[in-house]
């Protein structure tokens, strides 16, 4: 049990002494500079990402950790997920491994980890090879549509990733299902500056060979493309085109066929040629102004590639049908209103590929009906975000994370709460920040702001983003966790910080100012109707399948769900589902902004420790019993201190645990004994053991 025998720092968190942010922070920093990423909180790993390859992971490693418990060998992901297989398997207990952290903190690389795990030690016959194969495969080909370069993260997934793992009743690997959340799909048409599009483009134009680029009517140099940003195109250590060879192969493992693989990317390629489609000023007979487009070879060459007359492509482009009962009015578009239907266009055909995507590998790794019996969940999601500019999607990602905290007290203290009546041993009642207040502010179906953001979009008149903006002054001008100007100028207050067209919202993790600006527009996404049927006349099968409302017969008035409804419902099924689940956490932080190796910032890391809630976790942890550990390892590891236990001992361990106490004159009230396990109070008590150990 070598739990703090040669360790730097505390392994566990919850034997920190004095607990205070200050002596977290430089015992993660302790731990990193001796390259120990990983510490615990009890059965929460934290995961502080290296930047660089350690040695700790492959064959050796998964073996060692298959063959100990938990806290025998030192903190490792393969430890939790060693654990999470094992209770799957032997207690016959759904598991859910929850892994948060803002970008570039180690998510996707932990949860790959995870998967790669489980992959090992499930299994082991030549039938269930194949089955891992496609899950692991399943890997590549959404990092490739859903990753991109950002800031902050050279591979940056942009898309909120759960997947459930099913196993049969011996633990093998049947298949899975995966969910995805909320695509960037802004990025499709504009980058921020360092940044790229998602990976997928530049893997293709660096790794089609000659006669693909032809096929698709590509040029192979990036800078032609004006959906690509113009200052990166290569990002070091990546190599665009053997990751183009490495997505198609693992699509044809996962079971795409030839014909499906080049029917995606004729899609792809079709997105960005159309940013090179150029709106440009024209006026009507009447003299009012209408867009056209420059040069008409980009929307033929698209037609010709997807089966499209590009009469119908450039008219659905250029201008509105209106529809009413009883006539149809055709208005031209002017070119800011094309280009934005345009845009719209792209980053709707982009969203739904992916969505296509996803749904196709999971008809692939479907599980037979009947056949499932246990699962384990993974969630690679987002963080919660602080941007400069905080929009719409930061407050969906932000809402995601305060119900991820929620279920994250919740259950913990449940777990704590059952091992105690496991264990016999009586509860005290732990305090905590309960944020449902906050939660219900966003997501209360008649009054919350989702709900308000809604009854905007759909009520008919003039809305705007400032219209949404008053009606939430006004609701929740008394609500302890909302501000505006508007409020604070009613309240006397004064922050200079806050522009007109904000609100803040009181998070767990802090406060967060929202620019209200487009956050109607987003939530509606709406696509010109033109568009959808002009996509559904297109003869090519994919790209047709995604615009299943363009088919004029199923054309329906009735609106598609908004942005905002879509993601809180989706977020219910997934919280529905984590419940349902035994829980494990893996809390990833970043070490630096710089993406380097040996960089340890101190203010960076303690704002995430904030995000992540970790010192309110060790709290709660160690509310009750700080520390606690089954009879028979714990009189192994002290039996030494005491003449009756040492060199022999013949009795029980409970027995034997109580005499070493006794000899040593702990406190009974610092003690519990439970049915397995011995807890203990206070961290100090463990170190004073220690100590005397070490005499
Ligand atoms: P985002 O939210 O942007 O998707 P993320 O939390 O998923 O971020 P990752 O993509 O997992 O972050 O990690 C970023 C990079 O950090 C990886 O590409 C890798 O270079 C490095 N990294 C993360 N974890 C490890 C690890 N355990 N060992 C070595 N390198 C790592
Ligand atoms: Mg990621």
């Amino acid at each position: 049990m070598p739990l703090l025998q040669g360790t730097v720092g505390v392994e566990d968190l919850v034997l920190l002494e004095p607990l205070v942010e200050e002596s977290l922070l430089k015992n993660l920093q302790l731990r990193y500079e001796n390259e120990e990423i990983y510490t615990y909180i009890g059965n929460v790993v934290i995961s502080v990402n290296p930047y660089q390859q350690l040695p700790i992971y492959g064959p050796e490693f998964i073996a060692k950790y298959q063959d100990y418990t938990f806290y025998e060998l030192k903190p490792h992901i393969y430890a939790l997920a060693n654990v999470a297989y094992q209770s799957l398997k032997d207690q016959d207990q759904d598991q859910c491994i929850l892994i948060t952290g803002e970008s570039g903190a180690g998510k996707t690389e932990a949860s790959k980890l995870v998967m790669s795990y489980v992959a090992a030690v499930c299994g082991k016959k030549e039938q269930v090879n194949s089955v891992k194969e496609q899950l692991l495969q399943s890997n590549p080909v959404l990092e490739a549509f859903g990753n991109a370069k950002t800031i902050r993260n050279n591979n940056s997934s942009r898309f909120g990733k759960y997947m459930d793992i099913e196993f049969d009743f011996k633990g093998s690997p049947l298949g899975g299902v995966i969910t995805n959340y909320l695509l960037e799909k802004s990025r499709v048409v504009k980058q921020l500056k360092g940044e790229r599009n998602f990976h997928i483009f530049y893997h293709l134009l660096a790794g089609a060979d000659a006669q693909l680029l032809k096929a698709l009517k590509l040029e192979q140099d990036t800078s032609g493309y004006a959906y690509l940003n113009w200052d990166v195109s290569r990002v070091d250590g990546v190599d665009d085109a053997s990751n183009f060879r490495a997505v198609q192969s693992a699509m044809t493992v996962i079971g795409f066929s030839e014909e499906e693989i080049r029917q995606v990317l004729e899609v792809t390629a079709l997105v960005l040629k159309l940013g090179n489609v150029e709106l440009v000023d024209e006026f009507q007979a009447n003299g009012i102004p209408a867009s056209g487009i420059r040069d008409g070879r980009g929307v033929r060459e698209i037609g010709e590639m997807v089966g499209l007359n590009s009469k119908d492509l450039e008219r659905a482009l250029c201008s509105r049908t209106m529809e009413t009962a009883k006539e149809k009015v055709v208005t031209a578009l002017n070119v800011i209103q094309a280009q934005y239907a345009r845009d719209a266009l792209a980053k709707n055909i982009y969203g739904r590929l992916f969505t296509w995507i996803v749904n196709r590998i999971n008809e692939s790794i479907k599980v037979g009906t009947g056949e499932k019996t246990k699962v384990m969940g993974v969630l690679d999601i987002y963080g919660f975000e602080i941007l400069e500019d905080n929009s719409f999607e930061q407050f969906v990602i932000n809402y995601c994370n305060e119900k991820l905290q929620q279920v994250f007290i919740e259950m913990t203290l449940k777990e704590e709460q059952e091992e105690y009546k496991r264990e016999g041993i009586p509860w005290t009642k732990v305090d905590y920040f309960d944020n449902s207040i906050i939660c219900n502010l966003i997501e209360h179906n008649q009054q919350g702001i989702l709900a308000m953001l809604d009854e905007e979009c759909l009520r008919p008149g003039v809305v705007s983003d400032s219209t949404f903006l008053a009606k939430l002054n006004q609701l929740f001008s008394k609500h302890g966790h909302y501000e505006s100007k508007v409020t604070q100028n009613a309240q006397h207050q004064y922050d200079h910080t806050m522009g007109l067209s904000c609100f803040r919202i009181c998070h767990y993790a802090g406060k967060v100012t929202y620019n209200v600006t487009s956050f109607i527009d987003k939530n509606n996404d709406l696509l010109f109707r033109d568009l959808s049927q002009a996509m559904w006349k297109a003869q090519h099968p994919l790209l047709r399948s995604l615009f299943p409302e363009g088919n004029p017969k199923q054309a329906s008035l009735k609106r598609p769900p908004t942005a905002g409804a879509q993601f809180k419902s989706s977020v219910a099924i997934l919280m529905k589902n984590l419940y349902s689940k035994n829980p494990n956490y893996i809390r990833c932080i970043k070490p630096n902004e710089h993406q380097q190796r040996g960089h340890f910032s101190s203010e960076l890391v303690a704002i995430q420790a904030r995000y992540l809630g970790l010192l309110e976790n060790v709290r709660v942890r160690r509310a009750g019993y700080a520390y606690r550990q089954g009879y028979g390892p714990f009189l192994e590891r002290y039996r030494l201190l005491s003449r009756s236990t040492w060199p022999h001992w013949n009795g029980g361990d409970r027995e034997g645990i109580e005499k070493v106490l006794e000899e040593l004159s702990v406190s009974s009230e610092e003690l519990a004994f439970g049915k397995t396990k011995i807890f203990i109070r206070n961290p100090k008590t463990l170190f004073c053991l220690e100590e005397q150990r070490r005499l």
